[in-house]
């Protein structure tokens, strides 16, 4: 169960078939922690997921986030991941294998029905979506049909278009059709890779009467699938300007997150620095709940991209041990402490 307000948790997916090439993961599901076996690094990670997780094993631990969002605060998980690690599988998944959006609106549908029913306090909900796309640092509308219009991020929920859904199946019929004008482009690893991070959002407003006086809430459920992560190009001008678009958007993503998980007095998080985290603002922070699910390969042949996947997963987790033995080593309690047990030890030698 997802226990803090930000976790980073991992997915391996299983091994794809046109290799019959090494694991270079190694894994203890106790402690969490994942071994890169090609350069002995030690990831600690709040979950990590197998290569046999079910879909359903995933779902489960993100249901917090679910019922938080529920209970009006805003809610979101993240995919990352190079491309053809299991980031759409484990965000949509298929008709066999439904990923997490597709349960996620199922649920919420299903326990709202059966709340209003029986709650005798005038319980009322209304589920609207939106689905943006995030290409080269440009937002677009997935939803209004003409892609190519930029959309003003200022009030990004208001210029959007937002449809009211009835249904589950109404919920996820616009949320396909919003990702099928997804920009694709081929690259080396899969023919249909996403360049793009596409943000699907659920907004829910709920009322209900207390005393005569009217209570209504409003929160975001926010599904990134983001674009895949892998660093090499292919020497072509436009890919290159996806890639580098892509890396700072994602990097300033980790910072955000990172600054989350680890406040300072004083500190500015950059949200400002990429329209991903700019969009995202009022969902990330505060007591808001998010979970990235770092997708990964097992197989040895991607040793590398898994290497700087996992790095970014631990720069965004880790950082907080760091930060607090820092602080224990040379906070001044410990000085004083020091100087105490060093005074009392002196005294001690003169008895
Ligand atoms: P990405 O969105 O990161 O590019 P995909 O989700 O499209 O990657 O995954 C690439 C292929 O691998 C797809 O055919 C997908 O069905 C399959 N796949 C990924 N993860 C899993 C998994 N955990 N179990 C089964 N198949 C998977
Ligand atoms: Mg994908």
């Amino acid at each position: 169960m997802a226990q803090e307000n930000v976790n980073v948790v991992v997915r391996i997916r299983p091994s794809s078939n046109e290799t019959n090439d090494e694991t270079c993961i190694q894994t203890d599901p106790i402690s969490s922690t994942i071994t890169l076996t090609t350069n002995e690094k030690q990831f600690h990670m709040d979950k990590v997921f197998e290569q046999n997780a079910p879909q359903e094993e995933i779902f489960e631990y993100v249901q917090p986030i679910i019922a938080a969002v529920k209970n009006g605060i805003h809610g979101t998980i993240f995919a990352y991941g190079q491309t053809g690690s299991g980031k759409t599988h484990t965000m949509i998944g298929n008709d066999k294998n439904l990923g997490i959006i597709p349960r996620a609106i199922e649920i919420i549908f299903t326990d709202l029905n059966e709340e209003s029913k029986k709650r005798n306090d005038n319980f009322k909900f209304k589920i609207s979506c939106t689905a943006l796309q995030i290409y080269c640092e440009k937002t677009y509308d997935l939803l209004n049909g003409n892609e190519k219009i930029e959309i003003p991020l200022r009030d990004i929920f208001k210029n959007a278009k937002e449809i009211e859904v009835k249904s589950s199946n109404e919920c996820m019929e616009i949320i396909k059709r919003g990702l099928k004008q997804r920009k694709v482009a081929g690259t080396s690893m899969n023919e249909t890779s996403s360049r793009s991070h596409a943000i699907l959002t659920l907004t829910l407003k709920t009322e209900y009467f207390k005393e005569n006086k009217k209570h209504e809430r409003i929160s975001r459920l926010n599904m990134v699938d983001l674009a895949g992560s892998e660093k090499h190009t292919d020497n072509n001008k436009t890919q290159n300007r996806e890639a580098a678009n892509i890396n700072k958007s994602l990097s300033t993503l980790g910072q955000v997150i990172r600054a989350i998980i680890n406040p300072t007095p004083k500190q500015v998080i950059p949200y400002r620095d990429s329209k991903l985290t700019t969009i995202l603002r009022d969902s990330l922070g505060g007591n808001s709940k998010t979970t990235v699910i770092v997708n990964i390969h097992s197989n040895s042949k991607y040793a590398a991209e898994t290497s700087s996947t996992l790095d970014f997963a631990a720069n965004v987790k880790n950082v907080k041990n760091t930060a607090i033995l820092q602080e224990f080593i040379t906070s001044k309690e410990t000085f004083t402490l020091k100087a105490e047990v060093q005074r009392l030890g002196e005294e001690n030698d003169k008895l």
